[in-house]
């Protein structure tokens, strides 16, 4: 599986280190990461509605997995601020948040592309309900998740 990352005008900087992240934690289950460049936010505002912005990825790349990094605030329509969020598909990413923060929220909902779903266990799939539990979850997944994978890759 092959997966392409975008970055916007100042995420560029963050692209390298979420690379590393991803390669090593899902390389073992067959993911394969591209930088594929600047792509364009083709919305106006300080903040991005991720929900149109999903919308959008699906229908651009609607083969491909997709993980674009964004430099505005991303709100999810009825939700409220996310750090980031998935479709079947496609994953969106602020980039905006602190930077050890940001490569498990990377991993998590590539994560997500994987296959996997929330986990309760001490992983990175755990769901982050506030900036603390982002910040306290491992980044790494859990005996459970991995095994997951390997059936999956398998
Ligand atoms: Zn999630
Ligand atoms: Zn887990």
């Amino acid at each position: 599986m092959i997966l392409l990352i975008f970055h916007d005008r100042r995420s560029l900087a963050n692209v390298a280190s979420i690379k590393g992240a991803i390669e090593e934690c899902y390389g073992p289950y067959g993911l394969m990461v591209q930088e594929s460049g600047y792509l364009y936010v083709p919305l106006e505002g300080q903040k991005l509605n991720a929900a149109l912005l999903l919308k959008y990825l699906g229908r651009e790349f609607s083969t491909k997995r997709v993980l674009w990094l964004v430099d505005r605030e991303l709100l999810y329509p009825k939700i409220g601020p996310i750090a980031g969020c998935t479709s079947e598909r496609a994953a969106l990413l602020y980039a905006g948040i602190e930077q050890d923060v940001l490569v498990k929220e990377a991993l998590h909902e590539v994560g997500h592309l994987m296959g996997l779903e929330h986990c309760r266990q001490d992983c990175v799939m755990q769901l982050s309900r506030s900036a603390k539990n982002a910040r306290e979850k491992p980044s790494r997944l859990c005996q459970t998740c991995t095994t997951r994978l390997n059936q999956r890759a398998h």
